[in-house]
């Protein structure tokens, strides 16, 4: 593997920062990906319970900047990517103050069939290895080792002359907080959580809307998921909580954060959400944050260090884009 004049980057997490930066680099080093999980995508996820699916984190996503709208048109022209045409309500408590259909007109995209397509058609070609998590990171010599855990317990890689982080800001701290500044560069910024209810349906309940952004109650956003383009039957619904009250309660009997956001779909929506036949939750620990100030990225060149992800910028798709594609156009190229 080691080819000598050749760079060797070490990139830490395969989803959508860590992908779109092993795809810019590639034209001029040997990069290889380490993704904890046994799947790319990150938090452009996918989970499957028997013949239901469900996108549980990123829900849709749009593109502001002709950089990423770029980045996506081969996704879009693949069939990859397409525009959710959802019929969108706004509830206040149980009452919808507004409502619209989205129209091509301004995209909200997703991944097609299931969100953690895109993931996957950016993988094509990338030296990934999956279940790999990375432990330990050691810089010496103008050298990085990987300490690496995987299914067939652990291995010490070493010769990598870049190291580059797209874990979650609290996971990329921890393993690098305290090299070159980087504790500095993150500063106070904290990642939100978040939970997902995922409901599947023998016969779906008729709630109106497609999609619904909810303020006043525990509960922020309700999508009917199967209407999304290119969805398989069975029915399926996703919830996701307040990042507020996930926050509270992270810690909190599973069971008893099911049941209360349940009770508030089936409140808000007025459907009877415990009819599913499905019912599962999802704990994300660090799901998003609003909008930043301050630099897209780090970047070290003394320490051969590079840092992304949406976090830099704003929990969105669209902000761990950019946050990678800073990087990579910072990157001192030979
Ligand atoms: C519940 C939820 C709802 C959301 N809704 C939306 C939305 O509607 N619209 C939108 O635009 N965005 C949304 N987002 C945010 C969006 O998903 C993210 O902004 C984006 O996917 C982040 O990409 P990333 O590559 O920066 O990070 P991630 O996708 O988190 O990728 C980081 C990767 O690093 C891996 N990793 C971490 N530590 C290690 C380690 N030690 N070793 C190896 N691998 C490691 C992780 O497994 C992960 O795959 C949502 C997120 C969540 C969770």
């Amino acid at each position: 593997m080691d080819r000598p004049g050749v760079t060797r980057i070490a990139v830490i997490g395969a989803g959508l920062a860590g992908l779109t930066i092993a795809r810019d680099l590639s034209d001029c080093a040997e990069v290889s990906v380490f993704e904890k999980s046994s799947g790319v995508g990150g938090r452009m996820a996918t989970r499957y319970a028997g013949d239901f699916e469900f996108d549980h984190g990123a829900q849709f996503f749009t593109a502001h900047s002709a950089a990423f709208r770029e980045f996506l048109a081969p996704l879009i022209a693949a069939g990859t990517v397409a525009p959710w045409l959802a019929r969108f309500a706004e509830f206040h408590g149980p009452e919808i103050n507004a409502s619209r259909t989205w129209t091509p007109d301004y995209p909200h995209y997703v991944g097609v069939p299931r969100m953690n397509a895109v993931g996957r058609a950016l993988a094509a070609g990338l030296d990934i290895r999956l279940s790999a998590r990375v432990l330990a990171a050691e810089f010496d010599r103008d050298r990085w080792s990987l300490e690496v855990e995987t299914d067939g317990g652990r291995e010490s890689l070493d010769g990598f002359d870049w190291l580059i982080v797209t874990a979650p800001l609290t996971q990329s701290v921890a393993l690098l907080g305290h090299v070159g500044g980087l504790a500095a560069a993150v500063g106070s910024r904290a990642m939100l959580g978040c939970y997902a209810l995922m409901l599947g349906f023998a016969e779906m309940p008729r709630p109106g809307f497609d999609a619904a952004l909810v303020r006043e109650a525990d509960i922020s956003w309700i999508s009917v998921n199967s209407s999304k383009p290119g969805r398989k039957a069975p029915a399926t619904m996703l919830i996701h909580a307040t990042n507020r009250w996930a926050d509270a309660n992270m810690d909190s009997d599973q069971d008893r954060v099911q049941a209360h956001m349940l009770s508030e779909v089936s409140r808000v929506a007025g459907i009877d959400a415990n009819a599913a036949v499905h019912k599962s939750l999802h704990r994300w620990r660090f799901a998003n944050l609003p909008q930043q100030s301050g630099p897209p990225c780090y970047l070290s060149s003394e320490h051969r260090l590079g840092v992304a992800g949406d976090w830099w910028v704003r929990g969105r798709v669209e902000a761990a884009f950019q946050s990678a594609r800073a990087l990579t156009e910072r990157f001192p190229r030979a």
